[in-house]
């Protein structure tokens, strides 16, 4: 069985080999038993349930808790031509029948539903009309009160499972790990004696950052410029601190949404699917933000600010690299971030206990931000996995070679400072002080006359505001917890005004990241987000980054050499590949390239045995790879060929063919559309885009009869001129 299910791995998925884990999950799954799999976020659960799916008869029912997880996965499965669908409330009552009865027929392998549903008795009723072999719960841990997410409705599983005429095997996932919320799991859905699977909670493709010291706008700042492509979140803990640093990077023109429970619905609705369409490439949010999202290339994670405890921040972020490729973690801690988080314990309505267990969580977290251990490490035992080593050499404090410095005598002047002022300022106005200015506040107060005036002028504000914070973080100047906190000076500091001690601060080395050529890597981005943007789904719906990555790493020229990267199957090959592969040979052909010959190459087009045609030229077997691959196809359309014999004369498929045929059209090349297209259908094309527009193709195509497919729409848009936004997008291509 697990071979099949390798077959359809590769087949579907692209993928050749199963992660650790799924395939333990996915053998008991098909030897029928009840599984319950732990995997951390990212692991790779869905797999775990939709290739069985395909392998069971009848239909797989999924409970999903977020109307957005659904919709993300299938059209994640339609795009490799997994038939399915989900139910869900944005879907009207008719829409529901619709798919309920298409599912009756055995039209979908899998059948998304929010658990909501399933309160209703009627629904569940109707349920009992599908054959449905298999359950997947997804997210699981909501059935629990124990975990984080706790959802009511996640209960009536239960009940559904016993309504219904034949037991499904019934299978459960989640990343949370704890031994009380994997109990309640199998007692809630009651499992039957299930196989039980839990991997590894390592992300060994995330590194782990702690920052202590720096000021938190400058490091964003510098960080965000030196990542200009990548996306990723920031999470603030509170409301007020997201919109504020919303506004900062908004300012300096960075491509930056918010999410926070403040927002509307609708604003933080558009601004979710702004980032997982990679229309904004930072998110800035509070915890509010990340249930919901399955976008895999999150490329980092930003902490502004320290959440309340590990089992949050690993969760959040948990959600950079999904695809398994490198993404970065870091943490600004600050003093103030202890006060915040104390200050939302103390707003809430728990009971004394619960009370001292969130301090207690707390306190582990402020050490997790001060460990000098590694970090891995740090949270790995934290979460019970044994056998975990030493160091990692993927953290802050296993990376940082950083010299230590003596500050002593800088500090000495801080501390002293702050004493003759008497200890009732804040940091600012020391620093004021230290550096010697003339402000109305300083001379107000006859500061300048202080043996400590002007002291540290040689640095900047700023420079000397970072260094108290250090100070601050280290314990040798406390701030009052007030709105406008005073620095007082711990004993610790005393020590050191005394001559007694030292303060050493290891210097943090500046993050140098291998260059890359990143050309290539980028236009197949820029390919993608096309395509995702014409058929209405998120660009890694259409290929993950690993999948890119590994196109620009191995420069593949022709179809079968494309089949053999990772993420490419037989469905998207076919949807995609010949829109990729001509932007990999134009590369390849630009740099210069000499890349080995490939199958494509020996067969047929790409020998280069004659000089570069002049323009247009006749298109034989014998063109050279100079004439783009869909101007060869234009060239024997001109000839009057019909698309099924280019495709047979070029080997390349159907879709293939109607693609280039496209490309030309966008790119000016006349093409005789009513060679292709039947009167009949334009006239409903067209009165379908009067009612609709031509801005998305996808409700187009849901509102025609199914023998029209997506050829043909893009055609009419083509032929009637419709299609301006995405010829100018197109053309530039
Ligand atoms: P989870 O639900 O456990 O958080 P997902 O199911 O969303 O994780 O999978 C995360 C990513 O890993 C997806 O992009 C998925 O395509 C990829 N993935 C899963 N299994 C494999 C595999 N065997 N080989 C390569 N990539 C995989
Ligand atoms: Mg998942
Ligand atoms: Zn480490």
């Amino acid at each position: 069985m697990i071979d099949k299910a390798r077959v359809v791995l590769k087949k579907y998925y692209g993928y050749s080999s199963f992660r650790e884990g799924q395939e333990k999950i996915i053998t008991a799954i098909t030897q029928g038993r009840d599984t319950l799999g732990i995997m951390p976020t990212g692991g790779g659960k869905s797999i775990c349930f939709q290739v069985p799916a395909l392998l069971y008869s009848g239909t797989t029912l999924v409970i999903s808790p977020l109307i957005s997880l659904m919709k993300d996965q299938v059209d994640s499965l339609n795009t490799v031509g997994i038939p399915a669908t989900f139910i869900n409330s944005s879907l009207s009552a008719k829409e529901v029948h619709e798919r309920l009865r298409s599912a009756k027929e055995g039209q979908y392998k899998l059948l998304y539903v929010a658990p909501e549903r399933l309160e209703s008795e009627h629904f569940r009723e109707l349920l009992k009309s599908l054959t449905i072999s298999l359950l997947a719960v997804d997210e699981a841990h909501c059935i629990s009160q124990w975990g984080h997410d706790f959802r009511p409705s996640y209960r009536s599983i239960a009940k559904l499972i016993q309504e219904l005429p034949k037991r499904p095997v019934v299978t459960a996932f989640t990343a949370t790990a704890t031994e009380a919320v994997t109990q309640d799991i199998a007692k809630q859905l009651a499992l039957n004696s299930p196989t039980v699977v839990v991997t590894g909670f390592d992300r060994k493709n995330l590194s782990f950052a702690v920052s202590r010291s720096e000021d938190k706008r400058s490091f964003l700042l510098r960080y965000l410029k030196q990542n200009k492509e990548q996306a990723g979140i920031i999470y603030a803990a509170t409301r007020k601190e997201v919109e504020g640093i919303y506004e900062y990077l908004h300012k300096r023109g960075f491509a930056v949404g918010k999410y926070h429970a403040g927002l509307g619905d609708a604003e933080r609705t558009g601004a979710q699917e702004a980032f997982l369409y990679d229309d904004i490439r930072i998110m800035v949010a509070t915890n509010a933000f990340g249930m919901g999202i399955d976008k895999s290339n999150v490329r980092f994670v930003i902490h502004y600010n320290m959440p309340k405890n590990m089992e949050s921040y690993y969760q959040e972020a948990g959600r950079a690299g999904r695809d398994g490729e490198d993404s970065e973690c870091f943490l600004l801690f600050s003093p103030q971030d202890i006060q915040i988080q104390k200050f939302l314990i103390e707003q809430t309505h728990m009971s004394p206990e619960r009370k001292a267990q969130e301090y207690k969580k707390l306190q582990m977290m402020m050490d997790y931000c001060h460990t000098p251990r590694c970090l891995r490490k740090y949270i790995l035992d934290y979460f019970g996995e044994e056998n975990v080593s030493e160091t990692c050499n993927n953290c802050s404090n296993c990376n940082n070679t950083g010299e230590l410095r003596d500050i002593t005598q800088i500090a000495q002047k801080i501390f002293s400072c702050i004493m003759r002022m008497r200890e009732v300022f804040g940091l600012t106005m020391v620093a004021e002080v230290l550096k010697g200015s003339n402000n109305k506040k300083v001379l107000q107060n006859r500061f300048h006359t202080l043996s400590t005036y002007g002291l540290l002028k040689e640095y900047t504000l700023k420079e000397i505001t970072e260094l108290m914070k250090v100070l601050v973080a280290e314990g040798y100047i406390h701030l009052t917890e007030s709105q406008y906190p005073v620095a007082k000076l711990t004993p610790k500091a005393v020590v050191v005004l005394k001559n007694e001690a030292k303060v050493l601060r290891k210097m943090e080395p500046a993050r140098h990241k291998a260059e890359e050529d990143s050309t290539l890597f980028e236009a197949l981005r820029r390919l993608r987000k096309e395509i995702a943007q014409q058929a209405n789904i998120p660009p890694y719906v259409v290929f993950p980054d690993t999948t890119l990555s590994e196109m620009s790493k191995h420069l593949p020229l022709d179809e079968e050499a494309l089949l053999s990267i990772s993420g490419v199957g037989e469905v998207k090959l076919q949807k995609y590949g010949s829109l990729f592969l001509s932007v990999i040979r134009k590369y390849v052909e630009e740099q210069g390239l000499q890349p080995l010959p490939t199958s494509e190459a020996k067969k047929s087009s790409l020998q280069t045995d004659s000089k570069k045609p002049e323009g247009i030229v006749k298109g034989t077997a014998k063109e050279t790879d100079k004439t783009p691959s869909h101007l060869l196809t234009y060239n024997l359309f001109q000839q009057g060929k019909s698309l099924e014999e280019i495709a047979r004369e070029r080997d390349l498929t159907i879709i293939t063919v109607q693609e280039h045929i496209v490309r030309s059209c966008l790119e000016g090349y006349r093409v005789d559309w009513d060679a292709l297209i039947s009167p009949e259908h334009e006239q409903l094309i067209l009165a379908a885009i009067k009612r609709l527009g031509a801005d998305k193709l996808k409700p187009l195509k849901e509102a025609l009869p199914d023998e029209i497919d997506y050829f043909a729409l893009r055609g009419v848009i083509c032929k009637h001129n419709f299609g301006d936004r995405i010829s100018n997008r197109k053309v530039r291509a």
